[in-house]
């Protein structure tokens, strides 16, 4: 934690008094009441974590503190500012305010419909726009002035914009100009260290070349603060960068479970998974990760007699409206887990991250993310009429055929209900990689994957060697520089 002056500080949306959580995407100071609509929303929207009972790395903290203390809270509420909006009788909420439903629909209409956001006048061409906004936060990033950067990415500029004429990205040009803040707002939009600029070199290449070793450093762990994140979940501790150890695979106590064979299954599946389901998978589980350990804190520091009874702990993954429904219901299938078995995912999870960066190839059957939750889900509601979680060994059931088809039965009428809240269509991600060859790696930008999301890393494409192509991100259809194995 740094040295600053908390007693001056207030909810960012409702000016109680000692706000003891941060939104980090946000840039913001917020209260607990506050804090639980946020987290209600999800990650996509707000990032939060505790001031004093998160592990912080010291300038992602400063990051945040730099963007409150500079008024950033004045980028989500600009037209809240002007007076003609005071006469209309618009305004925040109170701290006496209830939670529902008064600060809840204007933290919802702060942060999820930026309905107070300074709107630009508007274009024919859209991405005119987004394109004119990107070269501002391009050449912006050099500079110290945090605030301007986060009104350019709050109005549509691109974290990983590259940049047609100077040939790399704002987070090269954070890198050379040693704007170590820049970086870790950078990052927080979804900016990959591992971007190759038009020489071949990525953001680590130029922090260590102008002499930024804590930058360097930084960015090193930001590449893998997916996998760092899940190790450090289970075991406490995190891989020695510096000194070349890249991955922690934790070992369960009960080795048992390492010998069934319904659990060497499972890991067979998550093995054939395309590289494209694998990451989503990865960043799914990295969500869930946050969701409980976000939950253990959150009730760790209640103060039961009173908040606990209007806001509550999350229970399972908000929906994100930029996922298809399938995968929103593969994301909230996740805290259906109990400890053991969620634990075992996340040891698979890292043990294939690892395998797939070092670009062991493997051989296997075509199977999807969706196969795997499927048969969770279909165990749980056939077996467990007595509500005993499913084990997670169960993943690899081979009795599959009856099993998918009730399974398929419940995940349709789970999709119809799940569709009534979120409108987005379907997309493939159900189906994709059933004619997809596991070798052929669908490529996903961390923008596409992110949005203003978390920061995992792409686990299997970093430091082979070979020579980087230009590839079409199979989401964004944007083409970026990709190293395949
Ligand atoms: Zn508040």
């Amino acid at each position: 934690m740094s040295k600053r002056l908390r007693s001056s500080e207030v909810c960012a949306d409702c000016s109680g008094p000692d706000p003891s959580w941060a939104s980090v995407n946000r840039g913001t100071f917020i209260c607990d009441e506050c804090c639980s609509v946020h987290r209600s929303l999800g990650r996509h929207i707000s990032q939060v974590r505790h001031l004093k009972h998160t592990p912080w790395p010291p300038t992602l903290l400063q990051m945040v503190e730099t963007l409150y203390n500079n008024g950033a809270n004045s980028i989500w509420e600009h037209s809240l500012l002007d007076p003609a909006s005071i006469m209309s009788g618009r305004r925040k909420a109170n701290p006496q305010d209830k939670v529902h439903p008064n600060k809840a629909e204007f933290i919802r209409a702060k942060y999820q419909m930026l309905a107070f956001v300074h709107r630009l006048p508007c274009r024919d061409d859209d991405s005119v726009t987004a394109k004119d906004l990107s070269k501002q936060l391009h050449s912006s990033v050099r500079t110290g002035n945090l605030e301007t950067c986060l009104r350019l990415l709050s109005l549509g500029a691109q974290a990983n914009f590259f940049h047609p004429e100077k040939g790399n990205t704002p987070l090269h040009v954070a890198s050379k100009a040693g704007q170590i803040l820049q970086a870790e707002l950078l990052a927080v939009y979804g900016a990959d260290p591992g971007t190759q600029d038009a020489s071949g070199k990525t953001p680590v290449d130029y922090a260590r070349q102008g002499g930024h070793h804590e930058l360097a450093e930084r960015l090193v762990e930001i590449q893998y603060e997916l996998t760092d994140r899940l190790a450090f979940y289970l075991c406490g501790r995190k891989p020695d960068h510096k000194n070349g150890q890249h991955f922690i695979i934790p070992q369960m106590a009960d080795s048992s479970l390492d010998l069934s064979e319904l659990a060497k299954a499972a890991k067979k599946k998550l093995q054939s998974l395309s590289n494209h389901l694998f990451e989503e998978l990865a960043m799914d589980v990295y969500d869930e990760v946050d969701r409980r350990e976000t939950d253990a804190v959150w009730l760790a520091t209640q103060n039961h007699s009173t908040l606990v009874t209007e806001t509550t702990v999350v229970p399972f993954l908000p929906v994100n409206p930029e996922y298809s429904s399938t995968r929103n219901q593969g994301r909230q299938k996740l805290a259906r887990f109990n400890a053991h078995e969620f634990a075992t995912l996340v040891i698979d999870i890292l043990s294939d991250a690892k395998r797939r960066q070092q670009g062991s190839p493997l051989s296997g059957s075509k199977d999807n993310v969706e196969l795997i939750l499927k048969t969770v889900n279909n165990q749980h509601s056939i077996e467990n009429q007595d509500n005993e979680q499913p084990d997670y060994d169960s993943v690899a059931s081979d009795e599959d055929t009856d099993l998918e088809a009730a399974a398929s039965k419940a995940n349709r009428q789970k999709a119809s209900r799940l569709e009534k809240q979120n409108s987005t269509p379907e997309s493939d991600y159900d189906n994709t990689p059933n004619d997809r060859d596991p070798d052929d790696l669908g490529y996903i930008c961390r923008r596409s994957g992110l949005g203003a999301g978390p920061l995992p890393q792409r686990p299997s494409r970093r430091g082979c060697g070979q020579e980087a192509q230009r590839t079409a991100c199979t989401l964004c259809f944007q083409t970026h520089k990709v190293v395949r194995h």
